[in-house]
């Protein structure tokens, strides 16, 4: 049952990354649009491409629309890319009432992982362990102070159906936790349109560190090793690292086996993400899983050497995996910068606007999975991140020297980016040692204060200026 012609539910990076994937397989892919990505590059990259919706979000969220669309322009697979409708089991179950292949797990594995507190029964029905936390989600506010009171503070509330790093808040104490309950509410509802939440332990400073699995239909699940995900602002990813610089092979081992435990629990199909958070005694606690492809996808692909995204797509057509857990080795280390079109130095504000000039980073080990060109504008409607900057070496110092130099290659102008933000933080002795935890970014304000940088608009008006003085006018 071998796929022939693709849409891809996504838009931006991750639907040029898809399409790419199509291209080397010989499949043919269809992008959909709403008007304002209209000059997206996902929608040049694909085969063809159609408009969804004239507004900038209702298209890319509505899966019926969007898998009638797929069988009228003869598509006979769906892959859903990250975020938008991703994790959304009915997208699935759709896809599967209508003969379209979905390019990911069963509507029910999707259903059961994608709710945070049915997956941790999972993981303990798997044997894997779990952060102390409420049983189940919560009634109430008093439902919640009470059970806090059981776990012990500080608790982190977290919405239910979560994701991206949002519905998430630390409370140290009872005012705190009553304070943050309508919000997170109220934040669930509106970003996931799910009103649940549940408490969990929370663990001071942990690293963040998740397992890649791959598993297909003919019972084969693989590991194919971790990511350190600990530089993060406010529970959003920034810099990815594959594999962890902290970790010993001992403990590489131990939570690749818990990972494909628990996939082998929820009989998971397709690609996955296990994540756990390590704690400083060394322990792991599950935390969740990512019933898709994530976008840090690319350092595993860089240090493995399998295409994710190719073999998402083969374990569709019901391909057996071909590859066991001892073929897979891993080599080097990846870094994977999320270039965000934000201003670091004012609070991380979205900063869109045209893309006046672009220089894309190259070289040795250099890979950039980007949304952008030169005069490409960037719609406000979006996520702000336009690049990856991918960077892999053979070491550690050289991972550092290289992702320096890359990260000075690379040339955004017309918006401001967090690229002058990780160049300092490659500048950190603790990030050099590798001695870092997900409390790196605020006990680190400092790395904030840099110059702002210089664009060729203002070299080229600093010249017209010293020019025109020159001449006495
Ligand atoms: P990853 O888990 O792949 O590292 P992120 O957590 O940064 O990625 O999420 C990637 C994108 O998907 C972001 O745009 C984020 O807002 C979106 N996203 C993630 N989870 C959800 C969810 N449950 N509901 C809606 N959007 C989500
Ligand atoms: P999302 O679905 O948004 O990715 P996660 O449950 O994966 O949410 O949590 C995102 C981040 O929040 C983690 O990477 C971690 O930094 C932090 N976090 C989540 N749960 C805890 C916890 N119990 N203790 C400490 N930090 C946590
Ligand atoms: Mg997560």
């Amino acid at each position: 049952m071998a796929i022939r012609k693709l849409l891809i539910a996504n838009r931006g990076e991750i639907a040029v990354r898809i399409a790419r994937a199509c291209s080397e397989l010989g499949i043919r892919s269809v992008a959909i649009y709403s008007e304002a990505d209209e000059y997206s590059l996902h929608v040049k990259k694909a085969d063809e491409s159609y408009q969804i919706s004239k507004d900038p979000l209702s298209g890319y969220l509505n899966p019926h629309h969007i898998v009638n669309m797929a069988v009228e322009t003869g598509c006979d697979a769906l892959h859903p890319g990250y975020g938008f409708l991703s994790e959304n089991a009915e997208l699935a179950a759709i896809c599967e009432q209508r003969g379209i292949t979905f390019v990911g797990p069963s509507a029910d594995a999707i259903a059961s992982m994608g709710d945070k507190t049915q997956a941790r029964q999972t993981a303990v029905a798997a044997g894997v362990p779990v952060t102390p936390g409420s049983e189940g989600n919560l009634e109430n506010v008093d439902d919640a102070v009470a059970q806090a009171a059981d776990i012990g503070y500080p608790v982190m509330l977290k919405a239910t159906s979560g994701g991206g790093g949002r519905g998430i808040r630390r409370c140290d104490n009872e005012k705190e936790l009553r304070q943050n309950y309508e919000r997170v509410i109220s934040e669930a509802t509106k970003a996931f349109g799910s009103a649940e939440v549940f408490l969990e332990k929370c663990i001071i400073n942990p690293r963040h560190i998740e397992v890649q699995i791959l598993a297909d239909s003919h019972g084969n699940v693989v590991h194919l090793y971790e990511r350190d995900c600990s530089i993060q602002r406010r529970n959003q990813k920034l810099i990815e690292l594959a594999p962890s610089p902290q970790l010993e092979d001992s403990q590489r081992e131990y939570i690749g086996d818990l990972a494909r435990r628990v996939a082998r629990q929820c009989g998971y199909v397709n690609a996955g993400t296990v994540e756990f958070l390590l704690d400083h005694d060394g322990s792991f606690y599950f935390m969740e899983m990512n019933t898709r492809v994530q976008v840090e996808h690319t350092i595993t692909e860089e240090i493995t050497g399998v295409d994710i995204i190719k073999a998402q797509l083969r374990i569709a057509a019901g391909e057996p995996l071909g590859l066991k857990q001892e073929d897979i080795g891993y080599r080097g280390f990846a870094a994977q910068f999320r270039i965000n079109a934000e201003d670091p130095k004012n609070g991380f504000l979205p900063s869109f606007g045209q893309i006046t000039r672009y220089y894309s980073a190259g070289g040795p080990g250099v890979r950039t999975d980007a949304n952008m060109y030169t005069g490409y504008e960037i719609p406000p409607y979006y996520d702000s991140m336009c690049a990856k900057l991918i960077v892999w070496s053979m070491d550690w110092p050289e991972l550092i020297a290289r992702s320096r130099r890359a990260l000075g290659d690379m040339g955004i102008y017309g918006v401001q980016t967090t690229i002058p933000y990780y160049k300092q933080i490659l500048e950190h002795p603790e990030f050099q040692a590798a001695d870092f935890n997900t409390g790196f970014v605020e006990a680190n304000p400092q790395l904030l204060e840099y110059s702002s940088k210089t664009r060729p608009e203002s070299i080229a008006s600093a010249i017209a200026a010293a020019i025109a003085a020159q001449a006495g006018l």
